[in-house]
């Protein structure tokens, strides 16, 4: 694999970055106003590599509401606490559906297809509050030592109105529950959901958080082990096959990575043995993914040859 030296990555991502601000489709999230008030011209692009190196354009320190990408974190932290046992309660089968569908629910009996869509994301919740007197504090600090930042926290504005406007995601976790598959309190659980949706971080942020899935489970930054290897691809073939919701296939075949996206706007792709690509901007498309975020990754991982396939 021929991939470009840092020097050219630069030039590279300023191009990439100029040419996505010209994009004007998209709408940004408005099912809350806390994320319809979201300034929709920003937009951000950062490249961490495995060697350390960082590199961005545009708001790349800004703050924004990372929402479904926390679903990777969530995951992360079910994963290491039950082990195997949590695929006997979530599968990781694509779902095809949007993000928050509840057909294929009733259908599988309460057992979400996979973690990277709502009903699997609350599922995984319902892992936390059982398993941690404080699971909101669990994430927490997990975020923050990925991060290697101490002031990530979660968007209290944000948080509330997730709850106020939140009878799509409540009707997913009643019927799991009706199924026998919420072990929690629903409103414990829907709580803890809501809570992790709302964290805030940049695209620095979320790539130094995330850059260990490029590097075989151990954090490039730190040197720290986060997950076994074996973990880490599992998560990077759940981000291949739903992380994108129902344009994952669509993403596997333009840009061919595994990536996270979130209604925030935010995207994270990861490219094994290389490095992170995190790209934010708020408009959407029609599956909630960010328009521009997708452009911006599709351009470089073209441009830098970063297929897995
Ligand atoms: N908070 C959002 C929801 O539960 C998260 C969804 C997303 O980012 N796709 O609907």
């Amino acid at each position: 694999q021929q991939i470009n030296a840092p020097d050219n990555l630069e030039s590279l991502l300023k191009r990439v970055h100029e040419q996505a601000q010209k994009l004007s489709e998209g709408v940004v999230a408005n099912y809350i106003p806390a994320l319809a008030e979201v300034n929709p011209d920003q937009c951000a692009l950062t490249v961490a590599t495995l060697d350390g190196q960082i590199t961005s354009q545009g708001d790349s320190q800004t703050q924004f509401s990372i929402q479904s990408i926390s679903k990777v974190f969530g995951l992360m932290l079910a994963m290491e606490r039950v082990g195997d046992d949590l695929w006997q309660r979530v599968q990781m089968e694509p779902s095809g559906q949007p993000f928050n569908s509840i057909v294929q629910l009733e259908w599988e009996k309460g057992i979400p297809r996979n973690p990277m869509i709502n009903a699997g994301a609350i599922l995984v919740s319902d892992v936390l509050v059982s398993h941690y007197s404080a699971s909101k504090s669990a994430v927490l600090s997990m975020v923050r030592n990925l991060c290697g930042d101490d002031h990530v926290q979660a968007d209290n504005r944000v948080h509330q109105s997730e709850l106020e406007h939140g009878s799509r995601n409540s009707a997913l976790a009643y019927l799991m529950k009706s199924f026998g598959n919420i072990e929690a309190d629903v409103t414990e659980v829907l709580d803890h959901y809501f809570w992790q949706c709302s964290l805030t971080m940049s695209t620095e942020g979320l790539a130094r958080s995330l850059a260990f899935l490029a590097n075989r489970g151990t954090c490039p930054f730190s040197g720290k082990r986060i997950t076994s290897h074996r973990e880490a691809q599992r998560i990077n073939a759940l981000m291949s096959t739903s992380g994108m919701y129902d344009q994952s296939g669509h993403f596997a075949f333009t840009v061919g990575l595994p990536a996270k996206s979130g209604v925030g706007g935010g995207i994270v792709a990861i490219v094994p043995d290389y490095g992170v690509i995190a790209a934010w901007s708020p408009p959407l498309n029609s599956y909630g993914n960010s328009v521009r975020g997708m452009e911006m990754i599709r351009k470089v991982a073209t441009e830098l040859g970063l297929s897995v396939y």
